[in-house]
């Protein structure tokens, strides 16, 4: 069902952990190295191509920009990592901070990672399933930007990121990792990752 995310509405930016709404409900967080692809997943998820246009505003983009599904459903877009320019002190406040936020946050059903399917499991993608797994989270991979690639190595990408999530991380009950492609550009994938929201969020 896609029509449940068009109303998608961004509701605020959080800095620590006391300023998210109250932990009530269900929501699903977003994650990913910069430039991977995050703002444009959101946008195709939501049909609003400047939905996420918060996350890129100067100041926010290193905070947790919370956008609301419907009453008690949320999207988590979660500041992107990597980028080699920022300071190490503000690196290791999002470290703790997200952190803690994965090991505390009782609503949180579920991750969607994002990964260039040109550049799958940096180090700090490894560091985010660690996390899930620690917290016996589900994550679904989107490999973002299937479109740079053919069909045949597309396919080929897919299949060594889903061997590499069972071979190098223990089981997460029940759905435990998945992965898919995903296009923002052409919508490849979008039904699917709906289908995954749909299934950790609950309810219309
Ligand atoms: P973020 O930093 O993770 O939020 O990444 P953005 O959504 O801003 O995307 C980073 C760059 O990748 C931008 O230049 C986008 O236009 C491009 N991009 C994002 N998604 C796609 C996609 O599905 N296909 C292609 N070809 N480019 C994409």
């Amino acid at each position: 069902m896609t029509q449940r995310y068009q109303t998608t509405t961004f509701r605020l930016s959080a800095n620590r952990l006391d300023q998210l709404p109250a932990d009530t409900g269900r929501e699903v967080a977003f994650a990913g190295r910069s430039n991977a692809g995050k703002s444009s997943a959101l946008n195709a998820i939501s049909g609003r191509r400047q939905l996420a246009r918060v996350s890129k505003t100067p100041g926010r983009t290193q905070m947790i920009n919370i956008f609301e599904v419907g009453p008690e459903q949320r999207l988590m877009d979660l500041p992107g990592y990597g980028y080699a320019r920022v300071p190490e002190a503000v690196r290791q406040h999002w470290h703790g901070l997200l952190q803690r936020y994965f090991e505390i946050r009782q609503s949180l059903g579920g991750l969607i990672l994002l990964m260039d399917i040109r550049h799958p499991l940096t180090p700090l993608d490894r560091q985010m399933l660690t996390w899930c797994e620690a917290r016996q989270l589900p994550c679904h991979v989107l490999l973002t930007k299937a479109d740079k690639l053919k069909r045949g190595p597309a396919q080929n990408q897919l299949q060594q990121l889903r061997r590499a999530l069972s071979t190098d991380f223990g089981t997460v009950a029940g759905e435990g990792f998945s992965a898919q492609l995903f296009s923002a550009t052409t919508r490849q994938g979008l039904a699917e990752a709906h289908g995954v929201l749909d299934g950790w969020l609950g309810g219309p």
